[in-house]
């Protein structure tokens, strides 16, 4: 939102001018009525009880007020610096309505936080132009703070798009996992967090057994059903903030197992492996059992930091080869030499 759009909102949002004067002669309220009677967009009220004055200015919401200088029970400068100090009239414009002129007194006025003075009864066009000068000025501060109130809303709206949408770029479509790019990512930092701290990564990559065979007898979208069914029974397998299950593409998965030995890293390849088993999903074209199986293959490695990234990922697909050579539905894994 720059200057034009402040301007334009504040255009829109245009506001009443209201005018509270606070007096006990009930003969200057006459008075100031009748000089402002002519200004159409002006509406007067009046309030004659000091004690009063709060709950009026609260109901009515002035622009600016007109406040006598003596009265009896509160005095206009105690009433004055307690509009001051209240948060419903705190902003509000107060112009001082007496009949002394005294600079002294016009002067402790302004200490106790008026804005303005006149003497009564002041001249009809001078009071028309400070009324409408005081009104403008707290109306587009009120203005200026919906405006910027508006903005850091939509702002904060667009923070919340903006982070959603980060999400949705990290995740797959299909199954809601982690995507290859941002597993990619993952995978990368956590290379050099483990080449620093020197402690093993592993990985390990799965990928379903004669997928090929359940799209060909039931479709393409049972076969999209399987893959999501499989993701959402294995994704909170890896239990630990930093271990990241992400598809890796068609019908192959990873898992990245930060701080995590070779052990580890099969146990949780045989817990997967399982789970899925469980499921029973149908596959009859499966020569390994009549529903869906997964093979596995685990790397393991304590990295280091100038031997590539990618390594891993490579001996854990190599891996997986082997496991489907040996027969599927087992897990494999790779001897990595020392980084
Ligand atoms: P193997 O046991 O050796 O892994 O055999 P396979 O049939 O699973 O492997 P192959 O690589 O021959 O076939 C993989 C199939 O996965 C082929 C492809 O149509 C299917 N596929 C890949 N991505 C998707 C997907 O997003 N949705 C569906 N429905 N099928 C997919
Ligand atoms: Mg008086
Ligand atoms: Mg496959």
């Amino acid at each position: 939102m720059d200057q034009q759009d402040i301007e334009k909102f504040a255009e829109e949002t245009a506001h009443p001018l209201m005018v509270l004067l606070i007096d006990d002669q009930e003969i200057i309220a006459t008075s100031v009525r009748h000089q402002l009677a002519s200004e159409k967009d002006i509406n007067f009220h009046y309030c004659q009880d000091p004690t009063e004055a709060i709950t009026a200015a609260e109901k009515i919401g002035p622009t600016v007020i007109l406040l006598d200088l003596i009265m009896p029970k509160i005095d206009g400068l105690t009433l004055c610096r307690f509009f001051r100090t209240h948060p419903s009239t705190r902003d509000i414009p107060i112009v001082m309505l007496s009949s002394e002129e005294e600079p002294v007194t016009k002067a402790q006025a302004f200490e106790c936080g008026a804005n303005d003075y006149l003497v009564k009864l002041p001249d009809k066009i001078e009071l028309i132009a400070r009324l409408r000068y005081h009104s403008k000025a707290y109306i587009s501060g009120l203005q200026r703070d919906d405006a910027y109130r508006a903005l850091r809303a939509s702002q904060m709206r667009l923070e919340e798009l903006n982070i959603e949408l980060l999400k949705l770029a990290n995740l797959d479509g299909l199954t809601g996992l982690i995507n290859r790019r941002f597993f990619e990512k993952r995978y990368a930092e956590e290379w050099l967090r483990a080449a620093r701290k020197k402690y093993a990564l592993s990985v390990i990559m799965f990928d379903i057994d004669w997928f090929k065979r359940l799209n060909d007898q039931f479709g393409h979208l049972e076969g999209d059903e399987c893959l999501k069914r499989i993701a959402s029974a294995v994704r909170e397998i890896p239990t630990r903030p930093a271990d990241v299950i992400a598809r890796y593409g068609g019908e192959e998965f990873v898992v990245l197992l930060p701080e995590t030995d070779v052990h580890g890293a099969r146990l949780i390849a045989e817990r997967i492996r399982t789970e899925v088993e469980d499921l029973h999903i149908p596959n009859p074209g499966s020569t390994v059992r009549p529903f869906v199986t997964i093979s596995a293959g685990v790397a393991t490695a304590v990295p280091d930091s100038e031997s590539p990234s990618t390594s891993l990922i490579r001996f854990a697909d190599e891996a997986l080869y082997r496991a489907k050579e040996g027969g599927r539905n087992c897990v494999c894994a790779a001897t990595v030499p020392a980084a």
